[in-house]
């Protein structure tokens, strides 16, 4: 039995009752946690505003070293914790190994960057006067994060937080609770050796409980929330009414456009990958294959082929490609999505069947041919099947690509610069990511990572991401011994 709350020291025995994790491999119990009570809360985030008002005060460059030696924890724990991942979210070792490095990316990332918090600087229309913009730290970020990334997600918000000098209260996807302990652990050994408590700190909780009084507390200026779109509005209303801020990463509803002159080999390839990987539970995952209807045949033919040799089973064992779905829950979602594909006209012709495997929650990948016009095409269903549809010309294909409420990751395969350019234009994709001859999942951390309309319009990670961590001062510093005032106004006694 483990703690489930966390503010640098484990709270002994929290009293929020206990939560069992399960492991969709073969329904094993893998261990129990104690989750964190309304009190527990209250004593964690205590501690977070407390320590808030040193954290604030380090220096950036200082409290980014803290995050490098973070990331360097982690270098040590990389195999470990990956597999800790894969046994309690059942995604392939190498996905979940690729995750941990996700983390030390990112804390690199934010190390360099807690020397590049830059603010402009402006030229004041009034005579000896200095106008500048500067970046301080919001307060406590919380973070609440989705079972498909247990650990990355956290990173991507909780380095910037940290350098920008925020402390993070974090509660978890009650499916992947151990990952989250695992993590708090690698964190607390090096928060423990500078003397810090309070930093990083962890609420291990259902979401109608811990989650909802997070999302009502005054004291958390910005949740950053990753999760279904169904629970993004209901975050954005609730965070909305007290005027707070948030960070949404939703749900993504991914298509490619395969044009005739692309390299169909490098297509193929990026197809199974984005479609198959992390059996269909990423965000970013392939849902929509848009096919130029010359090449459609024998591609669809090469498609069917590659699924044939995908093979499925325990995620830890090295030669398995696509490992089980969550939980119970998301192969009835599957079962129930397979059946209004039917319903509504479209056609399996590979996969769409459950696979019962030592009492653990495995599908087949499932390839679709699909209609345009089918509504089943708006949504995201959690699970690897991918809609394969004809097109003629490019203006057809995007407006097809563009016609659902979500507006995540996108991309084109071709070796003609105007089909590129035009899939990058504002007549083009309308995605937060696209990209060409790239499948639609495994983004850099580099970049800003987020999406628009149901996705939720958030960035994270890359690129001037941290700007949504920090609040912004300007400032006007008067060194005359005048009082003019701005836009020329007189007002004299
Ligand atoms: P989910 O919406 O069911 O849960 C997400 C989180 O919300 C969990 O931690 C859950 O405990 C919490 N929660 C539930 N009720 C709550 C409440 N009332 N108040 C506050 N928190 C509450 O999502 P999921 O099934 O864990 O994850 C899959 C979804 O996440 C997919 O839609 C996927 O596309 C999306 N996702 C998006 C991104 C992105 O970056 N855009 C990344 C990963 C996952």
């Amino acid at each position: 039995m483990s703690s489930g709350a966390c503010w640098g020291e484990w709270i002994a025995e929290p009293s929020g009752g206990e939560l069992p994790s399960i492991s969709p491999i073969d329904g094993t119990e893998l261990g129990r946690i104690r989750m964190a009570s309304e009190a527990d809360y209250e004593e964690v985030i205590r501690r977070a505003e407390e320590a808030f008002l040193e954290w604030r005060m380090v220096p950036a460059p200082k409290r980014g070293e803290i995050v490098r030696e973070i990331g360097d924890a982690l270098r040590r724990h990389k195999d470990d914790l990956g597999t800790l991942v894969s046994l309690e979210m059942g995604k392939i070792l190498v996905e979940a190994k690729g995750e941990v490095q996700e983390m030390i990316d990112m804390a690199d990332f934010a190390t360099g960057l807690s020397r590049q918090l830059y603010g402009l600087s402006m030229h004041s229309e009034r005579p000896m006067h200095r106008m500048y913009e500067q970046w301080h730290p919001l307060g406590i970020v919380g973070v609440i994060t989705a079972f498909n990334f247990p650990v990355a997600v956290w990173s991507w918000n909780a380095f910037i937080a940290l350098v920008c000098g925020d402390c993070v209260v974090w509660k978890p996807s009650a499916e992947t609770p151990l990952a989250a302990v695992a993590v708090q652990n690698i964190c607390n050994e090096v928060l423990s050796r500078h003397g810090w408590k309070g930093i990083l700190n962890l609420v291990i909780g259902r979401g109608g409980t811990i989650g909802e009084r997070m999302l009502q507390d005054r004291r958390i200026p910005l949740i950053s929330f990753t999760g279904s779109t169904r629970m993004g509005y209901h975050v954005a209303e609730t965070v909305g009414r007290r005027l707070g801020r948030t960070l949404l990463e939703l749900g993504g509803n991914n298509g490619i456009i395969l044009m005739k002159d692309a390299d169909l080999d490098l297509a193929l390839r990026a197809v199974v990958f984005g479609a198959v990987g992390t059996a269909g539970q990423r965000c970013t995952t392939l849902r929509r294959l848009f096919i130029e209807s010359d090449v459609a045949p024998d591609f669809i033919e090469r498609l069917k082929n590659a699924y044939r040799q995908v093979r499925i089973g325990d995620p830890l064992d090295a030669s398995t490609l696509m490992g089980p779905l969550i939980n119970r829950n998301a192969v009835s979602a599957y079962v129930d999505g397979i059946r209004r594909i039917r319903e509504q006209g479209g056609e399996v012709i590979y996969g769409g069947n459950v696979i019962e495997r030592n009492g653990g929650c495995y599908v087949e990948p499932t390839l679709v041919r699909s209609k345009p016009e089918m509504p089943v095409l708006k949504e995201e269903i959690f699970a690897p099947i991918l809609h394969l549809i004809e097109f003629r010309d490019l203006e057809q294909a995007i407006r097809w690509h563009n016609d659902v409420p979500q507006g995540l990751s996108s991309a084109i395969f071709t070796t003609n610069l105007l089909s590129a350019e035009t899939f990058l234009s504002a007549r083009g994709s309308d995605c937060g990511i696209a990209n060409v001859n790239i499948g639609t999942s495994g983004a850099e951390i580099g970049g800003a990572f987020g999406g628009e309309k149901e996705t939720g319009g958030g960035r994270e990670a890359g690129s001037d991401a941290w700007k949504a961590y920090m609040r912004r001062q300007t400032v006007t510093i008067n060194w005359s011994r005048e009082l003019p005032l701005a836009q020329g106004i007189r007002f004299e006694l």
